[in-house]
């Protein structure tokens, strides 16, 4: 990883300088060459007629003599390194000024066409093979009185151009070696923010593959990378607390299967083997029977609570008189209730009252926190349904005057397994499922349920349902 990543920006970087002294080579230079050109040009070309117009036209009116003409035309090439000639409107030579390394000029200029140079204000090359090496010709023409009496012809050697785009080339590659040199932090830059950080998160997956779930990752950047790294932690810290519900969940399930099951085979063992008589099966056999029944529920408790979490619970929505379904509810607690001498009150204002919701789901929520109520409640004593309707709302309230929940409890109620230490004792058949099933029923219908509780007094059970539709 590490060898393959730099080597990936080390090759782009080494690109990178090939590619920038290429552009530099090839665009750069014909750009520089054609600036230099039509800077040069235009330059010469002013200076010329700037001479042709002011200054030589005298000479045709003889008030410059041809002496006073050449002083000039020396100046001229002194200042412009140059080779000046000043010929009549045919190209016959009047006067020239040569450098020394310069070739002799001609007497007349062949085929004079001064017109040659066209559009632009210059001509490149070696003018008619008067010169040896390449130069740069302007023509500007000399007029007096509105007639051209002679052309000024100004040759500069090319050299000049090509020496000066030598020099620029040469700043435009130190500039681009200084560019370099400064691109090379973007390298430091990846390796700082990318490929360390990319280290510490190929760990910390490494890390969560072979099961270290503790691992965490230490980037605290305010960017895509700091924002994966908290991602990362958040989803270890998610499955950490997964595997601890599973754990738990299995180790809960074990135990509560474990239990009855070990008084099943001890009882069925002792009727085998003859410890236990005939005459005394019966009492023994309706202990096996009241285990069977809370493995049974337990696991009708386990097959709801997974239905939850597998799929979306669908629900079958629809009008109903909850009035109805909580009496019928009440009723199958008849014999309960009896046995215990507790009775139910139902505090109803009409003699009917519709919710829109799931009616068997409904009916599962009323059966759990009746049966709570009077498993937990004392003998001789009275739980009560009410329902009120408040806001477009109805409240159902299942209320006892039991044991009650202490108030570290009341939060964990609603925990898989959670039994509270108060109910141990009295309820030994519950399997710790029932208000977990009653909160998924209830968040499935977008619904609250609370409860209101103390220690010794009693506990009340509130859940809301929308009003029919
Ligand atoms: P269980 O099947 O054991 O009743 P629940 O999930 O219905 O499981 O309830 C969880 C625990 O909450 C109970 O074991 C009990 O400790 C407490 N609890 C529930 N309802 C009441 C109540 N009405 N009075 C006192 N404690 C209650």
């Amino acid at each position: 990883m590490r060898s393959t990543l730099y080597l990936k920006f080390t090759f782009i970087y080494i690109i990178f300088g090939f590619l920038s002294i290429f552009t530099v080579a090839t665009l750069g230079s014909e750009l520089v060459t054609s600036h230099l050109e039509r800077n040069v040009g235009s330059e010469l070309y002013k200076e010329a007629n700037l001479i042709a117009s002011d200054y030589l036209p005298a000479y045709f009116t003889e008030s410059l003599s041809a002496s006073d003409v050449q002083v000039q035309l020396n100046g001229m090439r002194t200042y412009l390194d140059a080779d000046i000639w000043f010929t009549d409107s045919a190209g016959k030579m009047i006067r020239s000024s040569q450098r020394i390394s310069s070739v002799v000029h001609p007497l007349e200029i062949e085929n004079f066409n001064p017109a040659e140079v066209g559009s632009s204000q210059f001509l490149l090359g070696n003018y008619h093979n008067y010169f040896q090496e390449e130069m740069i010709t302007v023509i500007a023409p000399v007029t007096e009185g509105f007639v051209t009496r002679g052309y000024l012809l100004i040759h500069k050697p090319y050299q000049y151009i090509a020496d000066a785009k030598v020099n620029i080339i040469l700043i435009m590659y130190m500039v681009l070696l200084v560019i370099y040199i400064l691109s090379f932090s973007i390298l430091f830059g990846v390796h700082f923010f990318v490929y360390r950080p990319l280290r510490k998160i190929t760990e910390a997956a490494k890390q969560y593959a072979s099961g270290n779930l503790e691992h965490e990752i230490h980037i605290n950047t305010e960017d895509e990378i700091g924002y994966l790294s908290a991602s990362l932690n958040y989803m270890s810290s998610q499955i950490r607390d997964m595997n601890d519900y599973e754990k738990k969940f299995i180790a809960n399930v074990s135990h509560d299967f474990r239990s009855p099951l070990t008084s099943i085979k001890g009882y069925v063992n002792a009727m085998a083997d003859g410890t236990i008589p005939v005459e005394m099966y019966e009492k023994y056999l309706k202990i096996i029977l009241f285990e069977t029944e809370r493995l049974t529920d337990l696991t009708q408790d386990l097959l709801t609570l997974n239905e939850f979490d597998t799929k979306e619970l669908l629900l079958d929505k629809n009008n109903f008189d909850i009035h109805e379904v909580i009496r019928n509810t009440a009723a199958s607690f008849e014999g309960t209730c009896t046995a215990k001498k507790i009775s139910i009150e139902l505090i109803f204002a009409s003699k009917t009252l519709n919710v829109y919701a799931d009616k068997r789901k409904i009916q599962q929520v009323l059966y759990n926190l009746l049966d709570n109520a009077i498993k937990f409640s004392n003998p001789d004593s009275i739980v009560s349904v009410e329902t009120t309707e408040r806001f477009g709302k109805i409240f159902i309230s299942v209320k006892d005057s039991g044991i009650g929940i202490p108030k570290k409890s009341l939060n964990q109620i609603w925990e898989r397994f959670y039994k509270t230490d108060l109910s141990r004792g009295k309820d030994k058949k519950g399997t710790g499922l029932g208000l977990a099933i009653v909160k998924e029923i209830m968040k499935a219908h977008g619904e609250n349920i609370n409860v209101i509780s103390t220690e010794g007094v009693g506990s009340e059970f509130i859940f809301s349902l929308p009003a029919q539709k």
